[in-house]
């Protein structure tokens, strides 16, 4: 059954609400690429944003299911390479709330666990957002939980989902309202675009 999960930053300025989250209405994965990481560090969160081996639990779902209700001037957006994914956090409390593309069109969000308040909800994520499907962009690619390697049928069945979710939000127009952009398309907050220093020192800082 779809349920509602408040959204939450640790410090409570910035809430929201994530509707109608449910296993199939949406797309839950841990992401282990460098750039995920190097953002749980920009935030100085990487302890309990990463999982013991770098992951980023994400559930993915349209931004028009997403709504802020309490302290949208603490949004705030970074990117790490001036055409790499928007990366929005609460800039109250560095909570990561979630990644969109750069446009306002494509009804995608990549909404962060540390920014959904199962708790308040009162199920566990694994109930409401459903057990992980994939862990993506690890050292062996997709695997299952307990590391085991999917196979292709699997790893096909997980991207039809994802592909399958992106073409019904776009045919029910889910890219708007978008809690993230303005109805002209233009983001809720200017984005900050890393340097080529802190870059470096970033991804230093994931290697290490
Ligand atoms: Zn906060
Ligand atoms: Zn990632």
């Amino acid at each position: 059954m779809a349920v509602d999960v408040p959204l939450r930053c640790s410090c409570g300025a910035l809430r929201g609400i994530a509707k109608e989250v449910a296993p199939e209405r949406g797309n839950r994965i841990v992401c282990y690429c460098n750039d995920c990481q190097a953002f749980a560090h920009y935030l100085g969160r990487s302890d309990d944003m990463l999982n013991a081996d770098g992951g980023t639990d994400i559930y993915q779902l349209s931004p028009a299911r997403i709504k802020i209700t309490e302290g949208e001037n603490h949004l705030a957006c970074m990117r790490l390479t001036p055409k790499g994914l928007m990366r929005w956090y609460a800039s109250c409390c560095n909570t990561p709330v979630g990644n969109t593309m750069a446009t306002a069109k494509a009804p995608f969000c990549g909404m962060m666990a540390l920014f959904t308040d199962h708790e308040a909800q009162g199920q566990p994520r694994d109930v409401t957002a459903g057990p992980v499907r994939a862990h993506v962009n690890g050292q062996v690619g997709f695997v299952g939980d307990g590391g085991r390697k999917l196979s292709f049928f699997e790893k096909a069945g997980v991207l039809w989902h994802a592909v399958s979710l992106l073409l019904k939000g776009w045919v029910r127009g889910e890219a708007r309202p978008s809690p993230f952009f303005a109805d002209d398309g233009t983001p809720r907050a200017k984005p900050i675009v890393l340097s080529a220093d802190e870059r470096a020192e970033l991804a230093r800082r994931v290697g290490g």
